[in-house]
């Protein structure tokens, strides 16, 4: 039998992205089933069809296959399943594949923590989209997983600073593995805490979620400090740049319904009512992006800054 040692570095991302479509799929019924109180991401077994309740069977199911063979609708009733199902599934095998082509083969244990960890990032985008809530089994995983890893498995920390320090040149050892893991906690979480404070005392409104408090805690445990304020930056800049853009499409779209209505509305009252529904966004998918790219990239972004 070949094992994973033997395989090339194409053949090795090919694997992680098959199975990666597999856990897109899975995830999948994840972000639905996560934020609902009456189904548990185990029972029922089998899922169904949201609209005619009809059981899928095992090969409606296939990821991206299925839903091309059925041209996007549900066998029993015609609902059109939305896109967004073979998406989770191809963005999913495409974060595998390519965290797979990063890293060396005998670095199988890190691989599966970045695989982990990027499976956690998707379900937390997709809920935060839906329900502007980050579910605690993402969250809350991220702050038990990162000091597990860090005892486990120290050389997630090879490129923090403080770990590098405490250890001297020698190989990062468990303990400064996990003094790394504990600040990069206290930066993820005490900087976005500090800035939920902050906002609700200037502006008398929640401006932060606990949600991206506790996902930015939980990552800061396996990016350390300096990967952690990256990975904020990464997510305010773009999160900027998406909120700008919404505001100017709804904006846009106010604006052609005063024209169509022949209204008599200025310009300055639809850019007020734009920024107040434009800012509506979650700031969870965003995070993710930046955490996302600081974990499997973090020489290029360094490299880039
Ligand atoms: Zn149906």
């Amino acid at each position: 039998m070949i094992g994973w040692y033997e395989l090339s570095d194409t053949l090795r991302a090919t694997v992680a992205g098959i199975f990666g479509l597999f856990v897109g799929s899975f995830l999948n019924v994840a972000i639905y089933r996560l934020p609902r109180e009456d189904v548990t991401v185990s029972n029922p077994k089998r899922s169904a069809c949201p609209n005619c309740k009809r059981q899928i069977r095992w090969y409606e199911n296939v990821p991206v296959v299925s839903w091309l063979a059925l041209r996007g609708r549900c066998a029993g009733c015609r609902w059109k399943i939305p896109w967004r199902y073979p998406l989770v599934e191809l963005l999913t095998a495409g974060l595998w594949a390519f965290a797979a082509a990063r890293l060396a083969p005998e670095q199988w244990g890190l691989l599966g923590v970045h695989l982990l960890v990027l499976a956690g990032l998707v379900v937390a985008t997709f809920v935060d989209f839906d329900c502007f809530e980050i579910p605690d089994e993402v969250s809350i995983g991220g702050i038990v997983l990162a000091p597990l890893v860090a005892l486990l498995l120290p050389e997630i920390h090879a490129d923090t600073w403080i770990a590098r320090e405490l250890s001297h040149g020698a190989p990062i050892g468990r303990w400064p593995a996990l003094v790394a893991t504990l600040a990069g906690m206290a930066t993820g979480g005490g900087i976005l805490w500090g800035i939920g404070w902050l906002g609700e005392r200037l502006y008398g409104r929640e401006a932060m979620g606990f949600g991206d408090v506790k996902l930015l805690c939980g990552a800061g445990g396996l990016l350390g400090p300096g990967g952690t304020l990256a990975a904020l930056l990464v997510a305010s800049l773009v999160a900027s740049v998406v909120g700008v853009a919404n505001i100017v499409r709804v904006l846009f779209v106010a604006r052609s319904r005063v024209r169509r209505r022949r209204a008599n509305r200025s310009f300055g009252r639809s850019f007020q009512t734009a920024r107040i529904i434009g800012r509506y966004l979650p700031f969870g998918p965003y995070l993710a992006l930046g955490i996302g790219i600081v974990l499997v990239a973090w020489n290029d972004v360094r490299a880039w800054f």
